[in-house]
């Protein structure tokens, strides 16, 4: 069970945090990842771990809101690796403004980045799922595909809008055995939230004390998720929003 050995996926934002963590349980069950970020550093580093664990990993530069960048990486995909049977859409990031302080420009520019990039990549990406005749897509949400916070409107609209882009793509192409899901995340230790751990005063003890299990999550706790949802053996499984949140969603 869970062998992915044979099998090509695509992790945006692969070079770092949850999408790193990600690759790792795919690597580690055979896959192999292309690290599909802007860093051209932080994707080598990330290549260079992911062959330790015995991947043949490699790094396309991409910029997710760009369409031209991104049917670019697919192409290259095609071209360098021949198939395409796992998409992660895992890249994102956070402008925490309350609506008033928050100008268009940055609205378009976290909307772009963590909603309409999923949209880019599976429209590019579809083509060569078709090809292998299976296809798994993976959407990361969030605690505000759920809930609403006010320092974070754009955030949350665009994690709202994964969870129904998940059902709305997982309704077109179940009978195409292509399986889409969304990963929703607690709060969890990364590059994301350590500025704002930092910068916020009491966030890392609210944290604790809101989550069932009493700390943060980390990225290993995203490996056994994604081998799950990139498997044969979640085939039935398909429109979900899985939390990954020691319990946070589920408590008041
Ligand atoms: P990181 O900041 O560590 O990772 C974000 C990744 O996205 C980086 O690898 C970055 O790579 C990539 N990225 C950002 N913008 C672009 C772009 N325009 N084009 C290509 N890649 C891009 O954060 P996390 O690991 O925490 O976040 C991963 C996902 O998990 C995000 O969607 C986030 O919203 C979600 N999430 C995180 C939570 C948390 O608590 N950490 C909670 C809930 C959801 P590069 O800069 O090299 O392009």
């Amino acid at each position: 069970m869970f062998d992915l050995r044979g099998k090509v996926a695509v992790v945006t934002g692969g070079n770092g945090g949850i999408g790193l963590g990600m690759a790792r349980g795919l690597a580690r069950s055979g896959a192999r990842i292309v690290v599909a970020a802007r860093n051209a550093e932080k994707s080598a580093a990330a290549v260079a771990e992911l062959k330790t664990l015995g991947s043949d990993a490699l790094a396309i530069a991409v910029d997710v809101v760009d369409k031209s960048s991104v049917d670019s990486l697919f192409a290259q995909v095609r071209e360098r690796c021949g198939r395409l049977d796992i998409l992660i859409n895992n890249a994102g990031i956070n402008i925490r403004k309350p609506v008033q302080d928050l100008a268009l420009a940055e609205w378009q520019q976290v909307l772009d980045t963590n909603l309409t990039s999923a949209y880019l990549c599976c429209a590019a990406a579809y083509p060569l799922l078709q090809q292998a005749k299976a296809g798994k897509i993976i959407n990361i949400g969030s605690m505000l595909s759920i809930f609403g916070a006010g320092f974070a409107p754009a955030y949350g609209a665009s994690k709202g809008g994964i969870v129904q882009l998940t059902k709305s793509l997982a309704a077109g192409w179940a009978a195409e055995n292509i399986q889409v899901n969304a990963i929703l995340p607690g709060w969890i230790n990364t590059d994301l939230t350590r500025k704002s751990r930092a910068e916020i005063a009491g966030l890392h003890e609210r944290v604790l004390a809101r989550t069932p299990a009493g700390r943060w999550g980390d990225d290993a706790d995203f490996e056994g998720i994604a081998v799950f949802l990139a498997s044969p053996e979640s085939n039935f499984i398909t429109g979900t929003a899985i939390p990954v949140d020691g319990g946070y969603s589920s408590a008041a």
